[in-house]
């Protein structure tokens, strides 16, 4: 039987050993969770290092407890510390974020950013949140610098006006006001595909932007399909865009339309530059031709000298052999013989000489005649070439939908009156018109009706003019006229003619009488002017129409 104190004092002792095999798992762990809190906060290292120290001294346990409050003090100093940077940290991302923001980020940047702006609005936790914020700011700064921005590249639209007003820079541009972009959009509504409008794209700020000048867009292309001197086969080819681009177009259908008009205008290019060439083809053999022709009939008349050379030498030993025969002679009867042999073969050379001879020329002559009929032909050709040319530059200078001169006829007939009023002085009138809101009769009619009506109005226009007036479309609805020998008196009365005249005009679309006007600027030329003054001075004028109310006809000041 085993002593009952004795089991008492084993377990005393098992309980003593599991006492100090406790305090010492306690101790290590302090040790390690002090080193995991370690380089947090220079002073609650030094606390830190000095617990370690008294705890591998086994230090006893009242120093331990000295030292709690001291450590206590420096954690929750190092905790504020460490919630103050964590928001100083937070502050510093959301000025980066800022700044990135200022560069004007567009389509996914611009979305990425607001992401992060978002996430850095929210109070910062954890200091291992910051590592993931940095590099979704990286990328972020990435994406903007990587897509164009700012105010010089501002979308495919923006970077083709080299503006952000979506403004145009036409010299026109100061009163070509774009419409209002949702204007247009509800408009065109039930004629058009809808617009994709900036939310629904992934590209919104393009889609948004194209928008605003997609009227002026239009208007461009049409204008350089109306000028765009097609060939007859490319014909349909050419109504069909032009088609599709009155339709109104989407900003993605804009590419495919650019490339299908830069295909046309190379075609044109291409065939007519064949032509040509097959032309100077045709011209360098007729000239070949030509040439041998006339080298073979300088070689024929170089012949008929030789051979009158020769007949020359042939009479000559005749006439030589004669007269020795009549020298030597001693007796009549040979002497006789030998005259009429010598006589018969000089007749027979001279025969000779004139058979071969006319020969020659007989040559010469059906040469000469066929190289007469060639030339003929050729001239026939160049004539009708020539006019070819000459209609394809009247052409040129037409506009194909209301006949009247276009942009480069005007030019050149602006340039013509200009540098005649220059040299021989006199009244000189510029005028610059424009169809009022004819934006809103494409809205509300459609494109081909608006064509019908500038058909129209420029009829009307020509047909009041005077013989020695100049009127062209200078592009889209506005027409430029020009009048010589015309006072400002006179020419503000002609002018009010036109404007009453277009007012008074029955237009009729689906049974609905629409009264159209027009806006007039006009000027002089004054001495000292350029063209282009003049010209700007006009514009100004018809601008200022437009802004007193339209239907009216401004001076310029
Ligand atoms: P305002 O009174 O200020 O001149 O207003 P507006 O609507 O006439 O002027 P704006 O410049 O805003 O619009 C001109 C319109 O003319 C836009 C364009 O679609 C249209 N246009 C230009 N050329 C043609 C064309 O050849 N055919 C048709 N149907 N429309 C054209
Ligand atoms: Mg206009
Ligand atoms: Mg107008």
């Amino acid at each position: 039987m085993s002593d009952p104190r004795n089991s008492d004092l084993d377990a005393g002792q098992e309980a003593v050993e599991s006492l100090l095999d406790h305090e010492e798992l306690l101790k290590r762990s302090l040790v390690r969770i002090s080193i995991a809190a370690d380089g947090l906060d220079p002073l609650l290292d030094q606390r830190l290092r000095e617990l370690r120290g008294s705890l591998r001294a086994d230090a006893p346990p009242h120093l331990l407890a000295d030292l709690m409050p001291e450590l206590e003090r420096a954690v929750l100093k190092a905790d504020a510390d460490r919630q103050e940077r964590l928001v100083r940290i937070a502050h510093h991302l959301q000025a980066l974020a800022q700044n990135l923001q200022s560069h004007h980020p567009t389509g996914i940047a611009n979305r990425a950013l607001r992401q992060l702006q978002k996430q850095l609005e929210a109070p910062l936790v954890y200091a291992n949140q910051i590592p993931a914020l940095l590099e979704e700011l990286s990328v972020v700064q990435q994406l903007i610098f990587d897509t164009p921005s700012g105010p010089e590249s501002r979308g495919l639209l923006a970077r083709l006006f080299k503006r952000g007003d979506a403004q145009v820079p036409a010299p026109m541009a100061s009163h070509m006001a774009i419409g209002d972009p949702q204007t247009k959009d509800e408009i065109q509504e039930d004629t058009v595909p809808p617009r994709l409008d900036s939310a629904s794209s992934p590209v919104g700020g393009e889609a948004q932007q194209y928008s605003q000048v997609a009227g002026h867009i239009e208007t461009i292309l049409l204008n350089l399909l109306s000028e765009l001197q097609v060939l007859d086969d490319q014909r349909s080819r050419c109504e069909r865009l032009r088609e599709q681009v009155s339709r109104g177009l989407n900003w993605y259908e804009l590419a495919a339309v650019l490339d299908e008009l830069m295909l046309l205008v190379l075609n044109a290019q291409q065939k007519r530059q064949h032509d040509f060439e097959r032309y100077l083809k045709q011209l360098n053999q007729r000239l070949a031709q030509f040439q041998g022709n006339l080298e073979a009939a300088h070689d024929a008349c170089l012949g008929s000298f030789e051979s009158g050379k020769q007949l020359e030498v042939a009479i000559r030993s005749q006439v030589a052999g004669l007269h020795d025969d009549v020298r030597d002679a001693t007796e009549l009867d040979a002497l006789k013989a030998n005259v009429d042999a010598k006589l018969d073969a000089l007749l027979q050379d001279v025969d000779h000489a004139r058979s071969s001879r006319e020969q020659q020329e007989e040559e010469t002559s059906s040469r000469m005649r066929s190289m007469i009929e060639r030339i003929q032909v050729m001239e026939v050709e160049a004539q009708t070439f020539r006019k070819h040319l000459d209609e394809q530059r009247q052409r040129a200078m037409l506009d194909n939908l209301t006949g009247m001169a276009n942009r480069a006829g005007l030019q050149k007939r602006m340039e013509e009156e200009f540098d005649r009023w220059r040299r021989y002085g006199g009244d000189l009138l510029l005028a610059v018109l424009d169809v009022d809101h004819f934006k809103s009769i494409n809205d509300r009619f459609g494109h081909l009706a608006g064509d019908k009506v500038l058909r129209l109005i420029a009829q009307q226009l020509s047909g009041r003019l005077r013989k020695t007036d100049f009127i062209g479309r200078f592009g889209g609805e506005e027409f430029v006229l020009l009048m010589p020998g015309t006072t400002v008196q006179q020419g503000a009365l002609v002018l009010d003619e036109l404007r009453r005249g277009i007012e008074q005009c029955p237009f009729h679309f689906k049974a609905e009488r629409v009264t159209i006007t027009i806006s007039m600027g006009f000027t002089q030329f004054r001495p000292d002017d350029t063209l282009e003054e003049t010209f700007e001075r006009a514009d100004q004028a018809m601008y200022q129409a437009k802004q007193a109310g339209r239907n009216r006809i401004v001076r310029a000041a």
